[in-house]
């Protein structure tokens, strides 16, 4: 008989098949019923979402939404086919130069996910011979980029400018080489020292990509993320991001000065070889994005006052926080025993708060998170209710703290 091909999964299977049958299952979460960009409904219950990625509460924006209902209606459901074959509209375009524009940028290429933009743009750029040097705690899809790609990989320390330079010292003086960072790291919330590790990146002559899934709309002038905000425009090369977080939808883009820039659409596989987005989802974008540009910045206020409000709330009640301070809106607990982390994720949700559970391997240093993340929309005193609950849960399972405050 030839090999089980699951035999590989059998330790994340038991794992999985390890939650108890009476308690909520933190891979199987399901939103019955989504009242608004801070409430839903799980397991019957009303639920307040701390652990999304709707930072700017454009999820039920009326602008987006009217946009999509009139694309729906002009356009259809979606193109069936690739961008370069027969699903270009007009709207994928008039996203593009809305992007460009955004970020006073001259090309923008719109991806079906940010996944997919990260894959997309990686594999096209660093070929056979060439290097991508990527911080240790990338997302998987920079990672997957590298797997899928041709060029060799370097790793180098999470946020270490120091050891960046180390491993650009050791490569051929004459190879392409394309540095990969994000600006914000999505599991621990903390922030990329971006101006050191782009200096030692254009020192060694290397091309440089940031992906700012997790800054744009709340980052910098008119919410165009870190790089505008440290004032790096001119030293990098591609900024990478999603619709599916601040935007409130889903789908990547690049953006770039590069002149040749356009090329990459006929050569990379990522973007040519998949369905285009739906117009729908095209329009609603589009929409969100020009409510963030001319209109963010009251979101943003409430949004970096809900971080501030939460993790100090969690802080003074003696978590041990991921980031000193609230560098971003993703404000993350850390609890070291795996088997405590899984009973305090379900009882918060029992309780009628929502965080993401990350554990290994999306999360480094195989550490275990109650991954809380804030949203422009949340209101002061759901935020109190937040931490009420966590302390509330603290004390039900006799997680102690203070004593081990960050
Ligand atoms: N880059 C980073 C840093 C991310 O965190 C994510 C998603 N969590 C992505 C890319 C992929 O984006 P998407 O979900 O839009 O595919």
């Amino acid at each position: 008989m030839s090999k089980d091909l699951f035999e590989k999964y059998q330790s994340i299977i038991d794992e999985y098949n390890a939650f108890p049958a009476d308690v909520p299952n933190p891979f199987n979460v399901t939103m019955e019923e989504v009242i608004s960009e801070t409430e839903a409904v799980i397991n019957g219950k009303r639920t307040i979402l701390a652990g999304t990625n709707n930072y700017m509460g454009m999820t039920f924006n009326e602008d987006a939404i009217a946009a999509a209902h009139k694309a729906l209606d002009d356009f259809g459901t979606g193109t069936t086919g690739s961008r370069v074959l027969n699903g270009t509209y007009s709207g994928h375009r008039a996203l593009e130069a809305m992007l460009a524009d955004f970020y006073g940028n001259d090309h923008a290429m719109v991806f079906s996910t940010g996944y997919q933009a990260n894959l997309g743009m990686i594999t096209a750029l660093a070929g056979r011979g060439d290097y991508v040097i990527i911080d240790a705690d990338s997302h998987a899809s920079i990672y997957d980029a590298c797997n899928m790609g041709q060029a060799d990989i370097v790793r180098f320390r999470h946020n270490s400018p120091e050891d960046l330079e180390k491993r650009l010292k050791r490569l051929p003086a004459d190879a392409g080489k394309l540095v990969v960072v994000e600006s914000i790291y999505s599991m621990l919330g903390d922030i990329a020292p971006l101006k050191e590790l782009v200096e030692i990146s254009k020192r060694y002559d290397c091309t440089v990509l940031v992906d700012e899934a997790h800054s744009m709309g709340f980052f910098g002038e008119g919410g165009r993320g870190v790089v505008q905000d440290m004032g790096l425009e001119d030293d990098v090369d591609f900024i990478v991001g999603t619709f599916s977080k601040s935007v409130g939808t889903v789908g990547g883009f690049c953006v770039s000065n590069h002149p040749n820039f356009d090329i990459l659409r006929v050569a990379s596989r990522p973007y040519m070889f998949t369905a285009s987005l739906p117009p729908a989802v095209v329009a609603s974008a589009c929409a969100s994005i020009k409510v963030l540009k001319d209109s963010g910045s009251n979101r943003r206020g409430a949004l970096w006052d809900n971080a501030n409000q939460l993790h100090t709330g969690l802080k003074d009640a003696g978590f041990k926080l991921a980031t000193t301070s609230a560098e971003s809106p993703i404000i993350a607990v850390i609890i070291d025993d795996e088997d405590m982390a899984a009973r305090f994720w379900s009882a918060l949700l029992m309780n009628g708060v929502y965080v993401n559970m990350a554990r290994p391997p999306a999360t480094p240093l195989g550490i275990n998170l109650m991954r809380c993340s804030v949203c422009a929309m949340h209101t002061s005193e759901q935020i109190n209710q937040m931490v009420a609950t966590f302390i509330a849960v603290a004390k039900e399972l006799d997680l102690p703290l203070g004593d081990i405050a960050a």
